[in-house]
């Protein structure tokens, strides 16, 4: 049975890639630095999964969980993922994202050379590219978490040039009903079911040009792991290859609300329900991210399943079913 390691596994990734791995077999571990209950992503896997304390700060916390799994495979997907946070905290988005894989990297080297390293890589190293993105596309990221990540992802290959087997996956935004709170596509998507159970308050938004390539994270997380089954290391760019402006998300947040609610539970007009506020608005904003992932379909034969329509509709949903759950359990039926 192979043994697989997650840092980052209480997230959204984190989550789906355990699922995954342990469908197909894995005995998994995970790094956590909370009591694992108190993630209710992770309460479908709990009584499947080892769990190890650790923070990628900390080295010695990362030498025991690595010793305790003795893994097969290292998936290295905790970071602080948030651009606007990585502005108010550049040094510690530095420690822990590409700090962390300096740390996980002299671990495996020291300990268990064969251990296969997958590294969280993400397009907004590429910062403002015109056109599609593959793995040859300049980067010149445009933030402290971008440029956090470059330092990460060239870490791995120079690893990778020592012997190890170090991969970067470049993935584009995924999305699902797990993704962080505080991103636009779920900031969007519980902000409508709030309206759609009487909350009229306003939601409040940035740039809503911006366009990024939206997929499922349940799809994205079996690139991941196609990644570390080849027979040699190499970096993927893994995405849709189409991009959707914020603007063009809240449309379709607002048809599916229409498909699922009463008429008077829907906004009238967008300017009804958004409004542009300035603090929303980035420093060294990315205006377009659009993958070009020939290279994972024909190595890894990785193609997206779920369609933005279908990714947009299974958020809505989610959270309208939260919405109601929490009205339910606090009486307000
Ligand atoms: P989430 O924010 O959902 O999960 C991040 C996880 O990292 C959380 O479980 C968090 O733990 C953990 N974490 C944060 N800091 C530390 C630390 N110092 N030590 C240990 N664990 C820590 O992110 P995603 O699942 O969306 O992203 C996974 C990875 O993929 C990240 O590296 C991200 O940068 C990268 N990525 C994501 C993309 C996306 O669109 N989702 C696109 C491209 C790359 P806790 O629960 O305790 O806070
Ligand atoms: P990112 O691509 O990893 O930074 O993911 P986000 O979901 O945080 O942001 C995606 C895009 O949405 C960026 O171009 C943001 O500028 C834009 N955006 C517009 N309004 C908001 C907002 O209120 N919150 C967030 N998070 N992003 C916003």
């Amino acid at each position: 049975m192979k043994k697989a390691l997650i840092t980052g596994i209480a997230g959204q990734d984190g989550s789906y890639l355990a699922e995954y791995l342990l469908e197909l077999g894995y005995e998994v571990w995970g790094i956590v630095r909370r009591e694992p209950t108190s993630s209710c992503w992770l309460q479908p896997v709990i009584s499947r999964v080892e769990f190890a304390y650790g923070d990628l700060r900390d080295a010695e916390s990362l030498a025991v969980a690595f010793r305790k799994a003795w893994p097969d495979e290292v998936y290295n997907l905790a970071a602080q993922v948030f651009v606007p946070t990585s502005w108010e905290w550049p040094a510690e988005t530095f420690d822990i994202n590409a700090g962390g894989l300096a740390r996980l990297l002299q671990i495996v080297e020291r300990q268990k050379p064969d251990t296969r390293v997958y590294q969280a890589s993400t397009s907004e190293m590429f910062g403002n590219h015109d056109g599609l993105c593959n793995e040859q596309t300049p980067l010149y990221p445009t933030s402290p978490y971008g440029t956090s990540k470059v330092a990460a992802h060239r870490l791995a290959a120079v690893y990778r040039g020592r012997g190890l087997f170090a991969a970067g996956g470049i993935l584009f935004n995924h999305e699902s009903p797990r993704r962080g709170p505080e991103m636009v596509t779920r900031k969007i998507t519980r902000a409508a079911a709030r309206w759609a159970r009487g909350d009229r308050t306003k939601l409040k938004l940035g740039n809503l040009q911006a366009r990024r390539d939206w997929g499922f994270a349940g799809d994205y997380v079996k690139a991941m792991h196609a990644m570390l089954q080849r027979p040699s290391p190499q970096d993927y760019v893994v995405g849709t290859g189409i991009s959707h402006s914020v603007a063009e998300f809240v449309e379709a947040v607002v048809a599916e609300l229409r498909r699922l609610c009463r008429p008077q539970d829907v906004p009238s007009s967008l300017e009804e329900w958004v409004e542009v506020d300035p603090q929303f608005m980035r420093p060294g904003e990315i205006h377009n991210l659009r993958a070009d992932t020939t290279l994972a379909h024909k190595d890894l034969g990785w193609r997206p399943a779920v369609s933005f329509e279908n990714l947009v509709r299974m958020m809505v949903e989610a959270d309208l079913a939260a919405v109601r759950a929490s009205k339910a359990a606090a009486g307000d039926k």
